[in-house]
């Protein structure tokens, strides 16, 4: 086989194999349909077209290699369900704002000793990269540090291995790749394709929607405290579930329940305010109710009920797992912002 060139091979595919591929390519024009007749449904429009729920730019049959099949619970957090949402949103806000949740999840999870903390070691020798890994068990227990060799200075690496010896003490630098309002940011969006998935463009198109759709964009403050741990006493078998329910002082809204799996499986639990919209900061007030708010609920193909918990925001395990696990008991005390 020629070194210089991409191997090419010919070869006869059987039908069958064929039939797969198209039923694999056509899941997106599946969706199309399914849309197609939720808008026309809502919109009384006589030609087939949809609207991404993002931007609503209208979209037609002829222009369907625009709209993108979107992984509402990023699919790197185990998410299955899909939707259609124009190119442009897909790409742009999707990778803006998906990693950040992601990234949060997996610093979790490096607290729990499941995964690894981007480092670097301090060294005036030269850069030095590393990757740590907390024990899974007490805050006493040896931490573990990769260097990787391959982003290292090699002169520093081989001072740290000539100076380290019983007492001497380690100045790391640890990196969490994720800005919080951006992974707030991130929980919206997917709770908000979620409630689309399920209710459709009656929802997309309310004024609720809308005061969500505004909330993505930079521009307004986010709402963090609308965005909560949340605790299933089962795995609810799907991972998202939308609740419309209503509170007697806030009136109408979804909680919205998303489940995150990495190396562990967490649930997140958004409150949007329902389709007539509403001054969405009185949702904030659920917060301060949280511990003592659950939810029934039954999810759809089960017929026995489904209680939720809710705790704080995953900020708040996030403070507190640096502060457990780098901060020594006696000092503990100390707070950490
Ligand atoms: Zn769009």
């Amino acid at each position: 086989m020629p070194l210089q060139r991409e191997p090419t091979w010919q070869a006869d595919v059987h039908p069958s194999k064929i039939l797969k591929m198209v039923y694999r390519t056509d899941k997106r024009n599946r969706l199309f349909w399914e849309l197609a007749a939720d808008y026309k449904k809502n919109c009384a429009k006589t030609e087939t077209m949809v609207a991404c729920p993002l931007c609503l730019t209208e979209y037609n049959l002829a222009n369907v290699a625009e709209l993108t099949r979107e992984h509402i619970v990023p699919s790197k957090l185990g998410g299955r369900s899909e939707t259609l949402t124009c190119r442009k949103c897909n790409n742009n806000q999707g990778s803006y704002l998906d990693s950040h949740l992601i990234n949060l999840m997996k610093s979790l999870d490096a607290f729990e000793g499941a995964g690894p903390i981007r480092t670097s070691v301090i060294s005036d020798k030269g850069k030095i990269t590393a990757e740590l890994l907390l024990g899974a068990g007490t805050p006493d227990e040896p931490i573990a540090i990769q260097i990787v060799g391959q982003a290292s200075n090699m002169g520093a690496v081989e001072n740290l291995r000539s100076i380290m010896c019983d007492g001497a003490t380690l100045k790391l630098k640890m990196k969490f790749p994720f800005i919080p309002e951006r992974y707030v940011r991130a929980a919206f969006r997917a709770a908000f394709l979620s409630v689309f998935k399920v209710e459709g463009y009656e929802y997309a198109l309310s004024l609720g929607a809308e005061q969500v759709r505004n909330m993505l964009g930079t521009a307004t403050p986010v709402l963090k405290n609308v965005v909560m741990e949340a605790f299933p006493e089962r795995d609810p078998g799907t991972d998202l579930l939308v609740m419309p329910a209503s509170f007697t002082d806030i009136g109408e809204y979804y909680a919205v329940l998303l489940r995150l799996e990495t190396k562990r499986t967490r649930f997140i639990s958004v409150f949007l305010p329902g389709k007539h919209g509403r001054d969405w900061t009185a949702l904030e007030a659920l917060y301060h109710q949280a511990p003592r708010l659950r939810l029934e609920t039954t999810p759809g193909g089960s017929n026995s009920k489904l209680y939720i918990r809710f705790g704080c925001s995953p900020m708040v395990r996030f403070q507190k797992g640096l502060q457990d696990r780098f901060i020594p008991a006696s000092h503990r005390s100390l707070k950490v912002d």
